[in-house]
């Protein structure tokens, strides 16, 4: 702005430098909405400081008043409007008030949340918000009816009367919901919500036939938690009563993903409303659920789990054609299952080839307590956008039933204003309603699947309402919540509420309405589906065929050799990169390394077979996915699958596995956000959702898995036992004692191993390059899919006896039971010691040092399932033993003794020759994993070799 703009806005504004605090307030506004200011201001504002290209609000006021010390010391003050006339008084006064209803909008936009009314009981004890009064802005009655322009607010007027502004302002942000929307920096984002909302006065109006669906769901909701109660009484089945306009919400999520031509959605929802959610939206016939009541239902498989932790699927009609909903299974540890969900979203979007998140949607349905709780909604909410975890958005909504089991002390359960605060850490907005307003519930609805499928982004309903019936059926809530359950006793449902008003508005008749809840009845009483868009024959090509996966034993045979030569062409392809592409100096050894070992000049080490074992399935057609902290170089610099160009930019990077050829599978592999709870849950979503896919987790330390420790339990060893689901997922857990300390030195191998039962998972600790190289194919080329826990080593990386040939690659397979590696006379061996892992090649080096030649050394590679038949076989040849010893590294009440040592006493047992007893060679037992001395180690370590070898 020039100096003569200056003045001439100066003398058009009726102002002086003495009305600085005037112009300070303008800026304000100017910084929260640009568009709310006159053309000349700000296009002044934007010349004053910036910080970051943005104006900067802790600048803001110094800055404007500096400018106006210097406009008065350059004798260019106006003259004072307030003193010319009484004309220019009443212009300045209507200015100032024009910025003040400008402010108050803002406010409302804001902080018109806190104002709506929200709780269906009216039992919220919320504090006047001094912000929303017209009195803060020195606005009165008597401005009521004065004209003021509206700046942005989008009803369609530039002016109107003070009256008609706050009417807007209430009915579109303090009605029965309250919108979160201007914590948003994306001012795309925060005008469209702003166009959505003030628009329609945050009122829209539905349809005679659209109002009669949400009564008919929402009856549906009611119909179904009386009609199980009645049938069976104080059965518990955590009923949705007090808020099932949950059912329509979702019937309504659905329907529109559905005509934005989402073809799935993936649920995931804990045990409050989910029986009403199984029978009433994805269609589960009531008569399997009154079966499961009465205890009819056949276990097909397994131990079964609960009712209310059962998944369903099924498909559905909507406008955009037929959408596949599938519910989640789920254990009571309640969040855990929603990255789960968002795993299995994102394999079935990569499966459909949808980068950009439209055909497969996600919702998470969420309990208020746990949401403001538990640590892994934070995770997943970090996940959502990372490129590794993201799925275009998901929908959240909470079920806020005000009560955390009996806490319902605000002050108790958070320490934030909303449940849903959390949330803002990734911006999402959030929707707060009333659920016994269910067009309001309809509307916001409507508003959040339209911004997730416009902006890609999480978004959250937080669903207002309470639980009629306590914790569960079987409980007495008035015990704990006297004045709610009070309450509750007197309010009438929300279909109550809801019918009433349809029939006030002659939207229904009373007779209709009736009619509506007796059809329900008798389709329950009949045993009818009663989710009308039910499809009775569902496309089978939205499902994946899990057959050929079914059925198999843990010792089903397999072929993991491949061709050696094309082995050799495919290394020279990963090895061969593209022009410009600059390797830091260890990396480009590492790659030159690699040349030569595909050439066979070199021997074969850890990381060249196991990418050698990514390369071959994926040539085979296998896709592979690896996710983990660093693994695109892996902790220890083994694996390099990712190359940093070191004259490119940041992101400029080259992964050979994704370039073998034009036609290859993906192959994926993303270092992840520090989390292992979400992620882990994540990779066990997307690997129950894909068997074709070898789909790796790897800790940065093996001790970091317990991070994930619920998700190992509830989901990785026991689901398939719960739920009947597979998983193929590997977890790469490193793993060794190398006096590094307590941290570090265990991934917990008993705890893997206290876990196995009935065949559950696999728990493997390979020693050579070519035992992970078959490990890791036999995972994907073995149909059986299980998961594969792998204690993968350290320093055995690049230990020079810890090497394989091309031919191990080519020909051979992955052993359980190895067998002794030197040539020896099997009459004179009279020890024989096993062990497993890295301590093996300590065994080894001092047997060899100190010529103990009666000694033979057998590594365990596989712990479970334990290979009883294997050993047996790999001992037969020994006929004069005197002992055989378990060498372990870990303490004893650690590794594999105590969880390991009744296989291999059978095996020793049925050893025909002698009886034979088990002896121990390992460290003390110990509270902590490991010490923290290197000399205390390294005597320690000493000490169980001498056991093992010659005690
Ligand atoms: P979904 O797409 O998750 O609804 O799965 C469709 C069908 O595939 C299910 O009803 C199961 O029969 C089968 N299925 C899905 N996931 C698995 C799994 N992890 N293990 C075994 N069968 C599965």
């Amino acid at each position: 702005m020039s100096d003569s703009d200056m003045q001439q806005l100066w003398s058009t504004s009726h102002l002086s430098g003495g009305n600085a605090s005037y112009v300070e307030e303008l800026y304000e506004l100017y910084l929260q909405d640009p568009n709310s200011v006159a053309d000349e201001w700000r296009s002044y504002f934007q010349k004053l400081p910036q910080v970051n290209g943005h104006a900067a609000t802790d600048v803001s006021h110094s800055a404007v008043r500096h400018q106006f010390q210097l406009l008065t010391q350059n004798n260019r003050r106006p003259v004072a409007a307030t003193s010319s006339s009484s004309a220019g008084a009443v212009s300045v006064d209507h200015e100032k008030k024009q910025v003040d209803v400008l402010r108050l909008i803002q406010a409302y936009r804001m902080r018109g949340h806190q104002a709506a009314r929200l709780d269906p009981l009216e039992l919220w004890q919320r504090e006047e918000i001094v912000d929303l009064q017209m009195s803060d802005y020195g606005l009165t009655d008597a401005d009521l009816n004065t004209v003021f322009r509206t700046g942005e607010l989008q009803d369609g007027k530039d002016e109107a009367t003070l009256a008609d502004v706050m009417e807007t302002l209430k009915s579109t942000y303090s009605a029965t919901f309250g919108a979160e929307y201007m914590h948003i920096v994306d001012s795309n984002q925060r005008r469209w919500f702003q166009q959505r909302l003030e628009s329609v006065r945050g009122k829209p109006t539905f349809s005679v036939d659209a109002r009669r669906h949400l009564l008919e769901r929402l009856t549906a909701a009611e119909g179904l938690e009386k009609y199980l109660g009645t049938k069976y009484p104080g059965t518990k089945r955590f009923g949705v009563e007090g808020g099932e306009s949950l059912i329509p919400m979702l019937d309504e999520i659905i329907q529109r993903t559905g005509s934005y031509g989402t073809n799935e959605v993936v649920i995931g929802m804990a045990h409050r409303g989910r029986l009403n959610v199984l029978v009433n939206i994805l269609g589960k016939n009531p008569r399997e659920l009154f079966d499961e009541f009465e205890g009819k239902k056949k276990v097909d498989l397994g131990s079964g789990d609960v009712k209310y932790h059962q998944g369903f699927s099924s498909n559905v009609m909507t406008s955009g054609g037929e959408v596949h909903l599938a519910m989640a299974f789920n254990p009571s540890h309640l969040e855990i299952v929603s990255p789960v969900v968002v795993g299995s979203v994102r394999a079935r979007q990569d499966r459909r080839k949808d980068s950009d998140g439209n055909k497969v949607v996600p919702i998470s349905i969420h309990g208020d307590a746990a949401f403001a709780g538990q640590g892994v909604v934070m995770e997943t909410f970090q996940m959502s956008q990372t490129r590794a975890y993201k799925t275009g958005g998901t929908i959240h909504v909470i079920v806020n039933n005000q009560v955390g089991f009996t806490t319902s002390r605000q002050d108790d359960a958070r320490s934030t204003e909303y449940c849903t605060d959390v949330a803002k850490m990734i911006q999402a907005p959030i929707f707060h309603v009333n659920g016994d307003d269910p067009e309001a519930v309809l509307f916001v609805t409507q508003l959040a699947v339209d911004y997730r499928m416009q902006f890609k982004r999480d978004v959250v309903i937080d669903l207002v309402c309470y639980r009629r019936r306590g914790h569960n059926e079987a409980d007495e809530p008035s015990g704990t919540q006297p004045h709610m359950y009070a309450k509750i006793a007197k309010h009438p449902t929300t279909r109550e509420i809801y019918a009433e008003r349809l029939i006030a508005e002659q939207a229904l008749t009373e007779e209709g309405v009736q009619e509506m809840f007796e059809d329900y009845r008798t389709a329950l009483d009949n045993g009818d589906h009663v989710v009308k868009s039910l499809v009775k024959e569902p496309d089978v090509s939205s499902f994946v065929d899990w057959a050929p996966y079914l059925g198999h034993k843990w010792t089903a045979r397999h072929d993991t050799r491949f061709d050696l030569k094309t082995l050799q062409e495919l290394a020279g392809r990963l090895n061969t990169l593209p022009d410009g592409l600059v390797l830091q100096r260890q990396v480009s050894k590492i790659v030159e390394d690699r040349r030569k070992m595909a050439a066979g000049a070199l021997a074969i080490n850890w990381g060249f077979a196991e990418t050698m074992a990514y390369a071959t399935l994926l040539h085979e057609g296998h896709p592979v996915r690896i996710s983990g902290q660093d693994v695109g170089r892996g902790t220890f610099s083994h694996r390099h699958a990712v190359l940093h160009n070191q004259k490119g930019d940041l992101g400029d990077a080259y992964v050979p596995l994704a370039n073998l050829d034009a036609n290859q599978p993906r192959f994926d592999i993303y270092d992840s956000l520090l989390s292992e709870e979400a992620v882990v849950a994540f990779e066990y979503g997307y690997a129950t959702t894909t068997p074709n896919v070898l789909v790796i987790w790897e800790a940065q330390f093996g001790d970091f898995a317990n991070g994930a420790q619920v998700v190992i339990d509830q989901f990785i060893t026991s689901g398939e036992h719960k739920w009947g689901r597979l998983c193929g997922l590997t977890l790469l857990l490193p793993h060794g004692y190398e006096g590094q300390g307590p941290e570090h030195s265990s991934a917990r191998l008993e705890r893997f191993l206290q876990l196995s039962a009935e065949h559950n998972i696999q728990v493997c600790v390979p020693s050579t390059p070519a035992q992970v190289y078959h490990m890791l194919r036999r995972q994907v080329i073995r149909p059986l899919r299980k998961p594969l826990i792998a204690l993968t080593p350290k320093s055995l990386l690049r230990h020079k006896l810890a090497i394989s040939s091309l031919e191990d690659l080519a020909d051979g397979s992955f052993q359980p039971v190895m067998p002794e590696y030197d040539e020896q006379d099997v009459k004179k061996v009279d020890r024989v010691v096993m062990c497993s892992g890295k301590v093996y090649y300590d065994l080894l080096e001092k047997r060899r040092n100190e010529e103990l030649n009666n000694v033979a050394i057998i590594r365990i590679e596989q712990l479970y399932p334990f290979p009883e038949e294997d050993l047996a076989e790999v001992l037969a040849p020994y006929k004069n033993l005197k002992k055989v010893v378990w060498c372990q590294e870990e303490p004893m009440n650690q590794g594999a003794w105590y969880c390991s040592q009744h296989h291999m006493r059978r095996v020793l047992a049925d050893h025909k020759v002698k009886e034979l007893y088990l002896d121990y060679a390992g460290r003390e037992a110990s509270a902590a994993p490991a010490c923290g001395h290197p000399s205390m180690h390294a005597e320690q370590q000493e000490k169980l070799l001498e056991d093992a070898l010659k005690a």
